[in-house]
Order: C-alpha cells, then sequence, then structure tokens
C-alpha cells in the first residue's frame, strides 16, 4: 500500500537546506511533494497595492525554477500552480488524495488572512494541517516584554532576542538536500496527464515561462542579490571569508562591498535565518581580535533589526496601514508630484541622492545608509508623505518587504517605534562623512566624473560644470527651517 501523500507548501521559505516546514512534512512520511502558488494578488495586486518589483519577480521565477529541479533530483516534484491558494490548495489536495498539508508561517496581513481562509477550505474538506515557524529564529509570541507585550524599542527586544536565540540555535546546521523520498512515479502521471491535474500544472508552468520572459528587469548583471538556493549560499560563505570580520566599520561605506547582499535571499528564504546565524558563530570561532568579534556582532543585530520589524508588524499589523505615532495622521505633506518624480528618477541634483536612487533604479538594490539618506530627504527635505517612498520602495527593490520597508520608512520619517522624536539629515554631511572621495557618487553618476570631489559632496555644482545635470531642487537649510515649522503644528 502506498504512503499517504503531504503537501508541502513553499511560500517564503524557496529552498530545501534547513527548512524547518519541510523537515516536519518529510517526518510525517516518505510521499511528499512540493507546491508553489503563483498568486496574482502578490504579483499584480489591486490599486491601493503595489505591484511586485520587477527585480523581485525576476528573483523569485529564477529561484522557483532553480527550486524544482532540486525537487526533482530529491525524488519528488515541486508542482508551480497560478491562481488564488484559497481555491487552489483544497482542489489540490483533492486531487493528489493528500490528507496532510505543511506550511511555514508569516507576519504580514495579507498572508495571515489568506492562510486563514485556506486553513478553513482544508478543515472542512477534513484534512489535517502543521504549521508553524521557518522565517524568523524567534517566534514573535515567544519574545514578549517582562509585563507580557510586545516589544516596540529595539534595544530592550535586541537583549531579550540575543539570549533567546544564544539558548535555542545550534551552532552549526546538518542540512541535506536530497531527503525526500520517491512516489514519483504515480505523482509524474498524475501531474503530466490530460486529467484536472495535468492541466492545472500545464497551465502553471506556462504561467512560470511566461513571467520569466515578461518579468521586464534588465538589471541582472547590476543587481547584487542572486536568486536560487546555490547562490545564497554561495553568497553566505562568501561574505564570511571576506567582509564579515570587517562589517563594521564597513557596512557604512556604499561604495565599498561590506555587507553580505543576502536581504533579498532572506526576505524570500532561499537561506534561512538560522544558517546566516551559524554561518556567524562559526566565523566567531575564527575571529583573533576583539575588533572581528565585535563586528560579527554589529551584523548579528542587523539579523536582530529583521526580526524586530517582523515581530512588530505581527503584533501591529496597522502598520501597513500608516504611522504608527497617532499625531503623523495629521502631518500636513506637500506632496509635489514633479519632485517625488525627480527623486524617484535620480533627479533631484543633488549627488548622493541621485546616485542611490540611480543604484535602486538600476539594480534593484540599495545600500542600507543611502536607503536612510534618500528616505529622509524625501520625508523631511522634499516634504512628502513618507508613504509614497515606501511604494516607490516596493515597486523597485529586488528585497522589497513589507516590514523591512516600512519599519525602515517610518524610522526615517520619525513616525514609527523609535523614541527619538526627530531625526533629519544632512546629504552633505552624510555624503562627506561615508562617500569622502566621491567614489560611489561618480559610480552611479557618470555625467559627474570630471567635477571635483568637494562639488560633489555638496551638491554645488557649477552650471558649466553641469552638462545636463539638473540644479538642485530645493536648499536643504531652508526645507529643514519649514519641515520643522509643519512638524510643531503636529507635535502636541
Ligand atoms: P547586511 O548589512 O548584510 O545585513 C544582513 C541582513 O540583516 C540583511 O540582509 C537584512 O535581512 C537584515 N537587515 C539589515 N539591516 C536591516 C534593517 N535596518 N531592517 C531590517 N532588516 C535589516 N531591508 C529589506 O530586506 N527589505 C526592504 O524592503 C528594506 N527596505 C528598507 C527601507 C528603508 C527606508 C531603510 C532605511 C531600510 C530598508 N531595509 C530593507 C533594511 C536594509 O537597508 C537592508 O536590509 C540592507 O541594506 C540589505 O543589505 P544586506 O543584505 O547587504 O545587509
Amino acid at each position: 500500500m502506498s504512503s499517504p501523500r503531504i503537501l508541502f507548501w513553499h511560500r517564503r521559505d524557496l529552498r530545501l537546506a534547513d527548512n524547518t516546514g519541510l523537515q516536519a512534512a518529510v517526518a510525517l512520511g516518505p510521499a511528499v511533494t512540493g507546491v508553489y502558488v503563483l498568486d496574482p494578488l502578490l504579483i499584480t495586486p489591486a490599486e491601493e497595492l503595489p505591484p511586485m518589483a520587477p527585480a523581485r519577480l525576476w528573483f523569485l521565477i529564477d529561484t522557483l525554477i532553480e527550486l524544482q529541479q532540486r525537487w526533482r533530483q530529491a525524488g519528488s516534484r515541486l508542482l508551480v500552480v497560478a491562481g488564488d491558494p484559497v481555491e487552489l490548495l483544497p482542489r489540490l489536495a483533492s486531487l493528489l488524495d493528500a490528507p496532510t498539508l505543511v506550511w511555514s508561517r508569516d507576519v504580514e496581513p495579507y498572508a495571515r488572512a489568506r492562510d486563514r481562509q485556506v486553513a478553513k477550505a482544508l478543515q472542512a474538506d477534513g484534512r489535517k494541517l502543521l504549521v508553524d515557524w521557518d522565517q524568523l529564529l524567534v517566534a514573535p509570541e515567544l519574545i514578549k516584554t517582562g509585563g507580557g507585550d510586545p516589544y516596540r524599542v529595539y534595544g530592550p527586544f535586541l537583549r531579550n532576542w540575543r539570549g533567546q536565540v544564544e539558548r535555542r540555535q545550534p551552532s552549526t546546521i546538518d542540512a541535506p538536500v536530497g531527503f525526500i523520498d520517491l512516489e514519483s512515479d504515480t505523482l509524474e502521471a498524475l501531474t503530466s496527464g490530460d486529467g484536472e491535474l495535468g492541466r492545472l500544472c500545464a497551465e502553471g508552468q506556462r504561467e512560470l515561462e511566461r513571467l520569466q520572459a515578461e518579468h521586464g528587469f534588465g538589471g541582472m548583471e547590476l543587481c547584487p542579490c542572486r536568486p536560487g538556493e546555490a547562490a545564497a549560499f554561495e553568497q553566505l560563505t562568501s561574505f564570511c571569508a571576506s567582509s564579515l570580520f570587517a562589517y563594521e566599520p564597513d557596512r557604512n561605506f556604499p561604495g565599498v562591498v561590506g555587507t553580505s547582499y543576502l536581504s533579498a535571499a532572506l526576505s524570500m528564504g532561499t537561506v534561512s535565518p538560522r544558517q546566516a546565524w551559524c554561518a556567524a558563530q562559526e566565523m566567531k570561532e575564527m575571529a583573533r581580535s576583539d575588533e572581528q568579534r565585535q563586528a560579527i556582532q554589529v551584523w548579528e543585530q542587523e539579523l536582530g533589526w529583521r526580526e524586530f520589524y517582523q515581530q512588530a508588524l505581527f503584533h501591529f499589523p496597522e502598520l501597513a496601514q500608516g504611522p504608527y505615532r497617532e499625531q503623523w495622521r495629521r502631518f500636513p505633506w506637500q506632496n509635489n508630484n514633479d519632485w517625488f518624480l525627480a527623486w524617484k528618477n535620480g533627479q533631484t541634483g543633488m549627488p548622493i541622492i541621485d546616485a542611490a536612487m540611480r543604484q535602486l533604479n538600476q539594480s534593484g538594490w540599495m545600500h542600507n545608509r543611502c536607503r536612510m539618506i534618500v528616505a529622509s530627504y524625501l520625508v523631511k527635505d522634499l516634504i512628502c508623505d513618507w508613504r509614497w517612498g515606501e511604494r516607490a520602495f516596493m515597486e523597485l527593490e529586488v528585497d522589497g518587504d513589507l516590514a523591512a520597508n516600512n519599519g525602515g520608512w517610518q524610522w526615517s520619517a520619525s513616525s514609527g517605534m523609535d523614541p527619538k522624536p526627530l531625526r533629519i539629515f544632512n546629504p552633505a554631511t552624510q555624503a562627506l562623512k561615508f562617500d569622502a572621495e566621491a567614489d560611489y557618487i561618480r559610480h552611479w553618476l557618470p555625467e559627474l566624473r570630471h567635477v571635483n570631489t568637494k562639488d560633489l559632496l555638496s551638491g554645488e555644482i557649477a552650471a558649466l560644470e553641469r552638462r545636463g545635470y539638473p540644479e538642485l531642487l530645493v536648499d536643504h537649510k531652508q526645507q529643514q527651517a519649514r519641515f520643522k515649522g509643519l512638524y510643531a503644528t503636529i507635535k502636541t
């Protein structure tokens, strides 16, 4: 008698190694089949939500294609289907006669609402579900203040989080890839035949191929994030070998290769946070100085920021709708659309801003220091609603992630949980501090390579030198004064 089929639903865990949900599925029986649903609501959602960035779609599709090969090598199949998961998953479970489905939980409001509906439909059919966390080192329910509340401030969150991670996580991971057992002959016959299942799989495969041909992203060569599980693992290994010991201070300089570029991988789950954490622990064993150990600790703190924003979104889903601080709902934004477009297209006349936005437009990725600088500039110099920037980022980023992006924008706008009341970056000072030789600026603004460093940093470029590059859109000092005046109206 054949074993009952277990259906494993991949979502933001697009890998075989160290996948806790998949391991749980495999523990239930040998006949495990993978499924990924190309959900139109995530790719081209309704008006009010941003469409998936072409860079992110490219990353997703190439990752899925690689993941399908991995499933085949492991002796089973990853079925890609297209449509509404609430309708498709119960249908697939029935067609495959799978009594049990397994998936890993998500913090995003859309995913949580969808999962509740999927679970209801499956349970109505008498199917069993096994659902737990994979994308976080510490589950959001397990991390609370002494009073039992969710954390709103990063510092105390980090202390609790680090303590729990150190207690719970192994320092190495044994993660064999070829652990999925056979039943593949029956599966092959079912999924490639003319029946309903064969039709669903063929439609999904056609949609995957269409999206691969039409994702519209042309910056693959420039993007530092590489799709697929193999590439993510390679990236993690090479970051540890070449940059982790100098992460602090190198992480601050956008012209230096000093960070891991794993943001898209962590957000799509081509690498797990446990793999990242364990790699850091292995490097600690090899560290030879306090500076090296300190650099590793700073990188761990960045993994902590990722989890801080995810637990915040989990406990306060209203963050996705607008400012965390009530008074920011009343802020009189100026919302000049021409200024916004100049910012988005890297045409503000302020070189550090334009270099950063061109990096994002062309490569799908932007350095963290620059994300903070351009976000502050949009909100506090151009006095534009931060939600415009939040959306623009999601439309462009390869690593677009609701929790991290919303958290970063609310931090920059001062509307979030960060206890500091107002934070304003001076773009010229930031450029001087973090791109002192203007290497980054010259790289992304080749038309300004001839301009001297001082003028590139300050943005005060003589008319003759500009050669078509725009004049400064606004004066930082004036706009700062205007912004502070407007802020005074909402302060109380
Ligand atoms: P590393 O420096 O190597 O850090 C390792 C990992 O830690 C990152 O891959 C990421 O998963 C996590 N991380 C690092 N910094 C942060 C942070 N401040 N907040 C949350 N997680 C962090 N990150 C995203 O993954 N997706 C986004 O959509 C996103 N939008 C942002 C928007 C704004 C306005 C700001 C200020 C920051 C945003 N970030 C976002 C955070 C950060 O800029 C990126 O995670 C980082 O630049 C990615 O580069 P890396 O992988 O080389 O990071």
